[in-house]
């Protein structure tokens, strides 16, 4: 969206009094997600009232889920951008401006097309953070899901699997590498399905050969992607982290939750046993890879049963990091209209026993790096702290360490002196 407006005569401000235009890029996963956008919109009228010529565009999930109603629901909204309209943007504002009236694009085509990628224009200075470095970026390789889980509003909001052509991505990755990038990530719903929608070439193997393609471009010294589904994920993916060096021993692989009863109302398609045996197979091809969850607790039926079969994978997983929820409604989600819903502070006390015990498990983990040599992608300077710089472990780890001068994309070695619950802390050697 940001290549589409520089391309319209906008540049980006650091200060939101300035700007002739906000944009503000919106997340529907959970009902706490939209309400943020609500408050945040609260706080823009104000802005608007002393600058009526200010254009408010909503984008994202939340526009493709509201559509009309949001405008109706808080007239300041001036343009709402469904997710795949995004590329028709300079077009809105134009319409905005000549007719006054709000904009609403939120058609969803299957056979959408991605245009072709083009460089961005060059970002003014004067727009750019002072003394941060762009090194890192996420690149999409696909929108939307098939899998309609029960609980999810994805399907919906995003429409059905749509995969970027190879040439596309591999255009953008290189020049993104040419101005000095030298970490991937790259993006999808289900990376394990890239490809099913091209039609050309084997479905099965068309994410590990996007994976090799990427890894040959010069410049690129770190590959990650997200996220891939259990009941997707294949040999050959396992293979990659053991056949391509840049890609970072680090996987995200969202259980959901540690009970079969729970998964199969979740419409997950698997089961506990196969998740731990696709683990193990990865594991040996690659020890010591850092596999990090999703977690959704309160999913509607879910028993105290249900509940410890999760605390017990916890146990088994011993994960590098979960990210966990408490189950929320969604609209058009099929488990909203489910009856066995669990009662709110069920979900709360479960959500924070799950959270407490996990929090445990990352401590000692990042215990165990105690002593060990990483190599270290820097970042930045840490916040608040004066001297000290921070970076990433190839398995996603956060480290701080003092030092003078850095070039954030730069790799140095650090010893862990110190492993605390969210960090490493350490020097370089
Ligand atoms: N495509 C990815 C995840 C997408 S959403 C996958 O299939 O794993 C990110 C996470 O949000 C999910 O893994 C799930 O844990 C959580 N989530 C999605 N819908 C939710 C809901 N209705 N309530 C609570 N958590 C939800
Ligand atoms: Fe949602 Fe399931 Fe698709 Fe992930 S795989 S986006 S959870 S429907």
């Amino acid at each position: 969206m940001g290549q589409r407006l520089t391309g319209a005569y906008y540049r980006p401000t650091n200060d939101v009094k300035q700007a002739d235009l906000v944009l503000i890029n919106t997340c529907s996963i959970r009902d706490k997600a939209e309400q943020k956008v609500y408050s945040l919109l609260g706080r823009l009228k104000k802005l608007k009232e002393r600058k009526p010529s200010l254009i408010i565009t909503v984008a994202g999930c939340v526009a493709q889920q509201e559509g009309k109603k949001l405008p109706k629901r808080m007239p300041q909204v001036d343009i709402v951008l469904g997710t795949q309209n995004i590329y028709h943007l300079p077009e809105l504002i134009s319409r905005k401006v000549e007719s006054g009236e709000p904009q609403i694009a939120i058609d969803l085509l299957p056979s959408f097309e991605i245009p072709a990628y083009s460089p961005p224009s060059p970002v003014a200075d004067d727009c750019k953070h002072p003394g941060h470095r762009e090194f890192r970026k996420f690149v999409t390789i696909m929108q939307g899901c098939n899998n309609f889980c029960t609980y999810c509003v994805v399907p919906y909001t995003r429409g059905r699997e749509v995969s970027r052509p190879v040439q596309d991505i591999l255009a953008e990755i290189k020049d993104l590498a040419d101005q000095g990038i030298t970490e991937i990530t790259l993006l999808g719903q289900n990376v394990n399905s890239y490809g099913q929608s091209l039609k050309n070439g084997d479905e099965k193997s068309a994410f590990p050969a996007l994976l090799y393609a990427v890894a040959e471009i010069e410049g690129i010294k770190r590959l990650r992607f997200t996220t891939s589904h259990p009941k997707d994920f294949s040999e050959e993916l396992m293979q990659c982290f053991a056949a391509i060096d840049k890609l970072c021993p680090h996987f995200h692989l969202p259980v959901q939750s540690g009970s079969n009863h729970i998964l199969r109302k979740m419409n997950r398609k698997y089961t506990i046993e196969t998740y731990l045996a696709k683990v193990g197979a990865l594991q040996r091809i690659c020890p010591g890879i850092a596999i990090t969850t999703d977690i959704i607790v309160g999913f509607p039926g879910e028993t105290d049963e249900d509940f410890e079969a999760t605390m017990q994978l916890l146990e088994k997983m011993r994960f590098r990091g979960a990210y966990s929820f408490k189950y929320s409604d969604r609209p058009l989600a099929k488990s909203t209209s489910y009856d066995d819903k669990v009662p709110e502070q069920v979900k709360s006390a479960r959500l924070a026993r799950l959270q407490a015990r996990q929090d445990e498990i990352n401590l000692a983990h990042n215990r165990e790096y105690i002593g060990s040599c990483v190599e270290v992608m820097v970042e930045g300077r840490s916040k608040n702290t004066d001297g000290q710089w921070s970076g990433r472990t190839t398995t996603n780890n956060i480290v701080h360490f003092p030092a003078s001068d850095m070039k954030p994309g730069q790799l140095v070695t650090v010893k862990i002196l110190e492993g605390l619950l969210h960090s490493l802390r350490g020097k370089i050697v």
